[in-house]
């Protein structure tokens, strides 16, 4: 192998690797590998851990087509709020980070965050998917302390409802996709001139020759993307100056990073609306359904705090309450439509039918099976 290919062949290496993109295990991707309709993603089991795992992305331009959504690390309800929430996404699992700590709102001094941290009285409190969860979070918790009682039912329910607007999230689709537009083209001139303009050169000439005007290049076209990528991340997330700032160092230093830079704008745009307007979004109505049937029927958990319990299933009917009317159809709570032969039982979570009754899912522990009529 020349020096020239294998030159090209680190640039490939460097570029594939910035097409894996690590899924906590609280967050859901929805990805578009090849344009058109995206859809629920979930990390191969063996390229993982409890935390979450790693989802490959379709190199092939254009970057930008990757969508997460992240469930709270915490409950909220009017009285406080705990570090723990019974939802589950089609993992089945919850982030080993979550304590169950309750705090009442009268107990709350100061809400900060530190990365992704949330902290409460200057102590870690929960841990978030993004920093901008964490900021959002300890906004709210600071709203909450400074309100009266019979006000903060309403601004948790407000603040509900906004994650659980679709329109809203469609809207800010559009006006991202708009933005992002840019950034996709640059990306791909990069891309073809990187992969396939300098390749086809080293046919013709050694690229160790070449190698000054193709970096001169490539740098140009990584800091044109740099600067079209600054000027629509602080257009979409105005108050994220510090990744911004990362990404931007990021691209210069190693230009074949850029041509992912879309990514870095795309899979925030829709993270502060709840997973299952993603789904809506994208038309996954199966995970729309797992989706309300797990705020129906949570797994067990391991919280004994009476408090703490309280919040937690008021974070999730409230959310119920939301969801059921939009989202889900009265047959998807009733018993399944066809009973398979000889069943006597269902579990209203999974829909699986079974022989025998008075006992829980084996699928989904804490759920009582449900005796056909
Ligand atoms: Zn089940």
């Amino acid at each position: 192998m020349t020096e020239g290919q294998t030159l090209l062949l680190i640039l490939i290496l460097v570029y594939l690797s910035d097409c894996l993109i690590w899924v906590k295990q609280e967050s859901v991707a929805f990805v578009s590998t090849w344009g058109g309709r995206w859809r629920l993603t979930v990390p191969p089991s063996w390229l993982g851990n409890s935390n979450g795992g790693i989802l490959f992305l379709n190199p092939m331009p254009p970057a930008g087509r990757i969508f997460l959504s992240h469930l709270s690390p915490i409950s909220v309800s009017p009285s406080g709020i705990c570090a723990y929430n019974l939802q589950t996404l089609p993992s089945e699992a919850r982030p080993p980070a979550q304590t169950g700590q309750f705090l009442s709102f009268n107990k709350i001094n100061t809400a900060a965050t530190e990365g992704v941290y949330l902290l409460l009285n200057n102590e870690k409190f929960a841990k978030c998917a993004t920093p901008r969860q964490a900021k959002m979070l300890a906004q709210l918790v600071r709203e909450l302390v400074k309100a009266s009682t019979s006000k903060r039912e309403r601004i948790v329910r407000t603040w509900m409802q906004k994650q659980f607007a679709v329109d809203d999230a469609a809207l800010r689709l559009e006006e991202g996709k708009t933005i992002i537009e840019p950034v996709q083209e640059l990306n791909l001139i990069l891309f073809l001139f990187l992969f396939v303009f300098t390749p086809t050169l080293t046919i013709l000439f050694d690229l160790m020759s070449l190698i000054i005007p193709v970096a001169v290049v490539m740098v140009i076209l990584a800091v044109l993307t740099g600067i079209m990528f600054y000027r629509a991340h602080k257009q979409l997330f105005p108050s994220e100056g510090a990744e911004r700032f990362e990404n931007l160092i990021k691209m210069i230093l190693c230009p074949p990073v850029s041509i992912r830079a879309a990514d870095v704008l795309s899979r925030n745009l829709l993270a502060d609306y709840s997973p299952v307007v993603l789904a809506k979004l994208s038309g996954e109505q199966q995970f729309v359904r797992a989706f309300v049937l797990d705020l129906r029927h949570p797994l067990k958990h391991e919280i004994s705090d009476e408090t703490a319990e309280q919040t937690m299933r008021w974070a999730v009917d409230e959310q119920l309450n939301i969801c059921l009317g939009r989202h889900l159809k009265p047959e998807d709570l009733e018993a399944p439509a066809v009973r398979e032969k000889d069943s006597i039982s269902y579990c209203p979570r999974c829909r699986c039918q079974y022989v025998v009754s008075e006992a829980d899912c084996p699928d989904c522990p804490g759920v009582t099976l449900v005796a056909f009529r």
